[in-house]
């Protein structure tokens, strides 16, 4: 086993390690986390962690937009029936309920931080995504997570209170007996502890785990592992959404073409130029993710694995240039060009609905350790995503961390566990890009018991023959993260012996809500739980 504490033995000797103090330590400068630091009190004294450029976020890269009920013709109530529709019976309804209903309110305060989003005359210009039955998502062009980013991190700039320290990874969570006490960073090679009473990890998803991607490799989970090292419950690790419509460009990178093109119009066509959704699903083009993701495969297989195409050649080179400036100029650096040509494309991972879980508030079971955005299960998405919903969810509960830390407010005692018997280096991995491909092969669109099994036996071995371990820099630390979440991700989904959303079993291809309406909850040294 992989995991046996902490990820690196410098705990032993904490005192020689510098450190500083902080009232709150957020780590992750996506949407969740500096709409958390924003909202905090500026009376405290704030840390926002990131090891990249805000940049380099999935929140910089989100493309369609943000799904809120703010349309003449929609309600909190139809917000909620698509969320619960999508997430195949296991949403959280509260949740579901706390994410839509405050969704107004998470564009106002982007609205007062001076997001003036693409308007028609003079509404808001709402546009469609699958599974939406209204035009509900609010956007910039489609380039709304840069905008947004763009935005957020200038007011984080503002903030005296708010200190930045980029270029800082998250190596692990310090914990004592009442909870979570700190972090421990590495910085140019340097470790730094952070001290804090309360930490909030927003550091978003995993699905930068898998070879094809739409998310950058740093998207690697880093803060649910060291979470899940510190003793937080993880929930649904097996539900990763895969998105159907990814380009690859020439470079070898995988680039998302959003769905609001086939909001607005674009098809799917197979090797035949002929339209095959519907064959699949009533809702053609605009069903669920995972249906079209599942449908995408299987009509490349029938077809004898020759490639599907998005056709959005009657939209017009006005309209695609003007209204996805950034997917067409992409597009064009590989010589494709919408107004004439059919793109090929492929399902790629693209959203993890696991992670540490998490209450209405953002808290874990961790005292004083909260999480929010892709980072958190906080239950909203149940087994699949509504498109859209992410980038307010890292909005409505960014807010309401900072709105609980606000309240309850207090300061903490020196950590004592430095001597606990935790403190064990754990062993190394070296070969990350065999776990990549295989995580793509064995863990994804369609996955089947007996390749689970295997892998689930490959991490173990592996765990054993490489026990002469990685370096302790920043490199080593995410390899040994990739290995310790992979394993808790093909586990879940070994369990999970049913189809549910984004979870396909082929050999168990049909839901099975008596026994799996449930949640498969992971912890440290702890059985696995289902609730
Ligand atoms: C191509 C693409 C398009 C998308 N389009 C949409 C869309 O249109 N609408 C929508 O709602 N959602 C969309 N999504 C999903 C959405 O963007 C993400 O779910 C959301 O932005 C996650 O925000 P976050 O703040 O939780 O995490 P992120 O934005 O991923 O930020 C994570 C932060 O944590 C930091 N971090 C990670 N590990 C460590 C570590 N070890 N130490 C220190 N810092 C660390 C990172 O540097 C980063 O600052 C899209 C995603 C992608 C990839």
């Amino acid at each position: 086993m992989i995991e046996r504490g902490y990820i690196t033995s410098v705990w032993k000797n904490i005192g020689n390690i510098e450190s500083k103090q902080y009232d709150v330590i957020v780590v992750g400068a996506g949407v969740a986390g500096m709409t958390t630091a924003l909202s905090l009190e500026s009376k405290l004294k704030v840390v926002l962690v990131s090891k990249e450029a805000f940049t380099e976020s999935s929140t910089y890269k989100a493309q369609g937009g943000i799904a809120v009920a703010v349309g003449p013709d929609d309600s909190i109530a139809e917000h909620i029936t698509d969320t619960l529709n999508v997430g195949q019976g296991i949403c959280r309804e509260e949740a579901v309920s706390v994410l839509t209903g405050e969704g107004p309110k998470a564009l106002e305060f982007l609205q007062a931080l001076g997001a003036d989003f693409c308007h028609n005359q003079t509404e808001l210009d709402l546009t469609r995504e699958a599974a939406h039955s209204r035009n509900r998502v609010v956007h910039y062009y489609d380039y709304t997570g840069k905008y947004i980013a763009e935005i957020l991190a200038c007011e984080v700039n503002r903030r005296h209170n708010i200190e930045r320290l980029n270029a800082s990874f998250l190596v692990d969570i310090a914990t004592e007996d009442n909870g979570c006490c700190g972090c421990l960073i590495e910085q140019g090679g340097e470790l730094v502890y952070l001290r804090a009473s309360t930490v909030v990890v927003a550091t978003g998803g995993y699905s930068g785990l898998f070879n094809r991607s739409t998310n950058e490799v740093s998207a690697s989970g880093d803060g649910i592992a060291a979470a899940y090292r510190a003793g937080a419950v993880l929930a649904d690790m097996e539900f990763v959404q895969f998105h159907p419509t990814a380009f690859t460009t020439l470079s070898g990178k995988v680039f998302l073409l959003t769905e609001a093109l086939r909001g607005e119009g674009a098809v799917l066509r197979n090797y035949k130029r002929e339209r095959f959704m519907f064959d699949y699903h009533p809702g053609g083009e605009l069903a669920p993710r995972d249906e079209v993701s599942r449908a995408i495969l299987q009509e490349t297989a029938r077809q004898g694995g020759k490639m599907i195409y998005l056709d959005a050649r009657h939209l017009g080179k006005e309209h695609l240039s003007e209204r996805f400036k950034q997917v067409y100029a992409e597009l064009a650096k590989s010589n494709y060009f919408m107004e004439k040509d059919l793109i090929p494309i492929a399902p790629a991972a693209h959203y993890t609905i696991g992670g540490i879980k998490s209450d209405l508030w953002g808290r874990t079971n961790v005292p004083c350790l909260y999480t929010c955005g892709e980072a958190a299960a906080t239950g909203v998405h149940g087994a699949n995503r509504l498109a859209s919903n992410s980038l307010l969810e890292g909005l409505v509960f960014g807010r309401r961390v900072a709105l609980h830390i606000n309240g309850v407010f207090c300061a903490k005692k020196e950590p004592s566990m430095l001597s606990a018997g935790v403190t064990e280096a754990t062993g190394g991995y070296t070969d990350l890009e065999a776990l990549r491909t295989k995580l793509d092969s064995v863990a994804g669109v369609v996955r089947c018991g007996k390749d689970l099994k295997a892998m689930l036996k490959w991490i173990s071995d592996g765990a054993k023959s490489h026990r002469d371990g990685l370096a302790e820099d920043n490199h080593g630390y995410h390899v040994q993260n990739a290995y310790q979440l992979a394993r808790l991700l093909v586990e879940a989904s070994l369990l999970r012996t049913e189809s549910r959303g984004t979870h396909y079993r082929s050999d168990f291809p049909k839901k099975n809500d008596e026994g799996f309406k449930k949640h498969i909850l992971q912890q440290w040294e702890k059985k696995v739980v289902m609730q």
